[in-house]
C-alpha cells in the first residue's frame, strides 16, 4: 500500500557535536504486515543522548533518535490483525528481530542472537537505517507495536516504552515484591519509574540519589526511604541491606561501594549504560554470595504486561512536555540530572 506520508518531518542529529535540527526523513510504504502510526508524543531517553553524541561508538548521520513513541494507527496493511485504524499504540526500543533464534523463540526477542532491530540506527530488512520517534510518523511491523491503555494519560505514556519496561523487566525477573528490599540508584527517567513500579509490586523501596533535593518527589512516587550517596555515612548505614539494587545511573559508579549494600544472595542489576568499562573487586561478590547482573529493555510480551500493569495500578511517568525547538535545552538539563522526570516532545510541534 502506498504510504501517502512517505516524507515526514523530524528532528535529526547531524554530527556528534551539532545541536539537533529540523529535518525530513523517508518512511517506507505500508507493507502487508505493517501499521502506519501518526506519532503524538516521543520521550527523550538518556540513550538518545549517548547515541547522538557518539558515546557508544560511531554512528551514521543524520540520525533521528527517539524510542519512546505513542500515537494513533492511521493505516494498516492487508494482513494486519492486531491493530486497527484509530487505536492508541506505542513503539519502544526495537522494531523487529530475527524471529528464528533460540532467544526469539523463547519470547526474549530483545536478546535476539542476531541482534534485534533497534528503532533507530539499525539496519532494517530493506537495508535502510532505522529512524526513530522524533518525527511525525513511523511504519512498524504489527507485532512490534504495543497497545497503550486509554486510562494512561496520553502525554505521559511514551516513557513507559523504554524507561518503564527497562525497569519493570529486572524488577519482575528478580521478584521485587512483598518482603523484598529494593534500592534504586539514580532518580532520573528510568529511576523514577523503578520507584513507582517496585512500590506497586509491594517491595520496600529505597532511593539512592546524589543529594536530597528529590526526596519529597521520591516519597510521593512510593519510596519508603531516601538517602544521599554524596554522604559516606549512607554506605555505612546501609551495608548488607538490599535484596535487589537497580542501578540506573548513566555515568560510572564505584561498583564495590554499591555491591557492599547487598544482603545475602542479593543482586545488583545495571541498567545504566555508561560507555566506560567498570572495575569491581571479586571479593565484594564473595561476601554474601552477591551477584552483579545487567538487563536490557524487555520483550514485546513483557512490555505489554508492563503497560497493563501500569494501567491497573494507576502508574504513569512524570513528564515535562516540550516543543521540538526545546530538545537541545532538554538534553542539557538531562545531563545535569535536572529532568523532572522525563522530557516528552509534542510531535505536533515538529514543524
Ligand atoms: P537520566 O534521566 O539522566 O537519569 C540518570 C540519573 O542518574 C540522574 O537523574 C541522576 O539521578 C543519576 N546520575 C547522573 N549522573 C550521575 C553521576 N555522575 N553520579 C551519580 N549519579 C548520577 O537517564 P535515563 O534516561 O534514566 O537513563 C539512565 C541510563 O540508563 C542511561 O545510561 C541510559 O542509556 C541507560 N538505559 C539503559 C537501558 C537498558 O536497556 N539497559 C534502557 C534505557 C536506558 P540523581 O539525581 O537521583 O542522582
Ligand atoms: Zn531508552
Ligand atoms: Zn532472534
Amino acid at each position: 500500500m502506498e504510504n501517502p506520508l512517505k516524507t515526514v518531518k523530524a528532528y535529526a542529529a547531524t554530527s556528534a557535536t551539532a545541536p539537533l535540527s529540523p529535518s525530513t526523513i523517508e518512511r517506507r510504504d505500508v507493507g502487508p504486515n505493517d501499521v502506519l502510526i501518526e506519532i503524538a508524543y516521543a520521550g527523550i531517553c538518556h540513550s538518545d543522548i549517548h547515541t547522538v553524541r557518539g558515546e557508544w561508538g560511531a554512528i551514521k548521520y543524520p540520525l533521528v533518535v527517539g524510542h519512546e513513541i505513542v500515537g494513533v494507527v492511521s493505516e494498516i496493511g492487508d494482513n494486519v490483525t492486531l491493530h486497527q485504524v484509530g487505536d492508541r499504540v506505542g513503539v519502544g526500543c526495537m522494531v523487529n528481530s530475527c524471529r528464528t533464534c533460540t532467544n526469539c523463540l523463547a519470547g526474549s526477542e530483545q536478546y535476539c542472537l542476531n541482534g534485534n532491530t533497534g528503532t533507530y540506527g539499525a539496519v532494517d530488512a530493506d537495508g535502510t537505517v532505522t529512524q526513530g520517534g522524533y518525527s511525525t510518523h513511523i511504519v512498524v511491523v504489527e507485532d512490534f507495536v504495543l497497545k497503550v491503555p486509554e486510562s494512561i494519560p496520553y502525554e505521559a505514556a511514551a516513557p513507559l516504552l523504554c524507561a518503564g519496561i527497562t525497569t519493570y523487566s529486572p524488577l519482575a525477573h528478580w521478584n521485587a515484591g512483598p518482603g523484598k528490599k529494593v534500592a534504586v540508584v539514580g532518580m532520573g527517567g528510568l529511576g523514577h519509574m523503578a520507584v513507582k513500579i517496585a512500590h506497586a509490586m509491594g517491595a520496600h523501596v529505597t532511593v539512592l540519589s546524589q543529594g536530597l533535593s528529590k526526596e519529597a518527589d521520591g516519597r510521593r512516587f512510593g519510596a519508603d526511604a531516601f538517602h544521599a550517596t554524596s554522604k559516606p555515612e549512607t554506605f555505612e548505614a546501609l551495608a548488607n541491606t538490599f535484596d535487589l539494587i537497580v542501578n540506573t545511573v548513566s555515568a560510572p559508579l564505584d561498583l564495590d561501594a554499591y555491591l557492599s549494600l547487598l544482603a545475602l544472595n542479593g543482586t545488583m542489576v545495571n541498567v545504566g549504560a555508561p560507555p566506560e568499562a567498570l572495575p569491581l573487586h571479586v571479593f565484594t561478590l564473595f561476601n554474601n554470595r552477591r551477584s552483579f547482573a545487567g538487563s536490557g529493555i524487555g520483550s514485546i510480551g513483557e512490555t505489554q504486561e508492563m503497560l497493563d500493569f501500569c494501567a491497573e495500578h494507576g502508574i504513569a511517568p512524570e513528564v515535562e512536555l516540550i516543543a521540538a525547538d526545546q530538545i537541545n535545552d532538554a538534553y542539557e538539563r538531562v545531563l545535569k540530572s535536572d529532568v523532572r522526570y522525563r522530557f516528552v516532545i509534542d510531535a505536533s510541534t515538529l514543524g
